[in-house]
């Protein structure tokens, strides 16, 4: 088989060297010729994610596509969908990109966002304010990852923070003081729909950075898992899709989703039985879903360009071949197995400022 990845970072690196176990040819799709996919692919075609002459040059090489950047537009996915082989389709994709859209659906099939306003003018950004109170968090719509294009609102002082981003689409949420934030992966094919078991996640100036399995209780993770299926079942959805929560009190709040693998859940590689990548293999390839299993308590550290001179002697090192270590940049990852969180703070944090 012949797969096409629309996308050539990190996640599209990690699904190829799966991929390439199976004996799949891949190529990638990426404006960057030096990016991650580069060291694992069979081919790189050099192009802008919206370039439709190129999306079809890669798609008239493969027998499957699939992409692992959300981005890509709508008119350019629509073309490849009809005319192509994308088993996941275009549906999750599209409501995702856009933080309204996205939150809408997760309450149109049963999961419930925090309270949020649309806002285009100061008007609306004040009115939001009100009715929400502080402290709460301007998102533009669109484009946002990794905490870029948002601003934490504690007082009136910070109004005018969110002046540059105004006439653009924005949403205002409440900023909630949640206990932790955790996220399912989960992946559907025809017959049936798997689900890793949810990590505990822990963001620092809203990236992620730790990615804990084995640490929530079984009621917590049981509720995780059944309301993320529910909710894929209802939105009709197949192949992978990743879904962040906000847990406070025992109830869980949507937070986001990505229909591609999820930063969350690289702890699969080494901690279960089969990785996130593997099952997408394996949905793309239509070999039976695998029941995804915590074989250890498992703890995932993002590397970002600041830490990289931190080396850590311990854990499974994963290099994303980036070439320039910019602050605030995912460079690779370092899974500990049979670790819980005690045991990462006690053993490995000291090795990371
Ligand atoms: P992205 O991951 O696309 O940058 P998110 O909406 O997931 O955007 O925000 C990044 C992080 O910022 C979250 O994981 C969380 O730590 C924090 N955050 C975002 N929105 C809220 C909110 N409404 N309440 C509390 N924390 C938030
Ligand atoms: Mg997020």
């Amino acid at each position: 088989m012949r797969v096409g990845i629309i996308g050539g970072g990190q996640l599209g690196m990690m699904l190829a060297e799966t991929l390439k176990k199976y004996d799949a040819y891949v190529i990638a799709l990426d404006p960057n010729p030096l990016c991650s996919c580069k060291y694992v692919c069979d081919e790189i075609i050099v192009s802008e994610y919206n370039d439709l002459a190129n999306l079809k040059k890669l798609a008239n090489r493969v027998d499957v596509i699939t992409y692992e950047f959300e981005n890509v537009s709508a008119e350019a996915l629509i073309y490849l969908n009809e005319n192509y082989n994308m088993p996941q389709g275009i549906k999750p994709l599209f409501d995702s990109q856009n933080r309204i859209r996205e939150k809408e659906n997760a309450i149109n099939n049963g999961l419930s966002p925090v309270e949020f306003y649309r806002v285009l003018s100061k008007d609306d950004l004040l009115k939001g304010i009100n009715k929400i109170g502080y402290p709460c968090v301007y998102k533009t719509t669109t484009l946002g990852y990794d905490g870029h294009g948002q601003v934490v609102l504690r007082s009136d002082n910070d109004i005018d923070l969110v002046t540059k981003y105004l006439g653009g689409e924005g949403i205002l949420e409440k900023y909630l003081k949640y206990d932790y934030e955790a996220s399912v992966i989960l992946v559907r094919d025809n017959k049936e729909i798997v689900a890793f078991p949810p990590s505990y996640n822990i963001h620092k100036d809203g990236i992620l950075d730790l990615s804990v399995a084995g640490l929530l209780d079984d009621s917590i993770s049981e509720k995780l898992i059944n309301k993320s299926k529910e909710f894929m079942n209802s939105c009709n959805y197949y192949g992978i899709l990743a879904i962040e929560y906000f847990v406070k009190d025992g109830e869980i709040y949507f937070n986001e989703m990505a229909p591609r693998p999820h930063n969350s859940g690289h702890y699969t590689i080494e901690g279960c039985n089969i990785s996130q990548y593997e099952e997408l293999a394996r949905f793309l390839l239509k070999k039976p879903l695998v029941e995804p299993k915590l074989i250890s308590k498992t703890v995932m550290k993002n590397i970002l360009g600041e830490d990289l001179e931190n080396k850590c002697p311990f854990g499974f090192w994963h290099d994303y071949h980036k070439k320039d270590a910019r602050p605030k940049r995912k460079m690779g990852h370092i899974t500990f197995t049979d670790t819980s969180l005690y045991d990462y703070n006690q053993k490995y944090k000291k090795y990371f400022i």
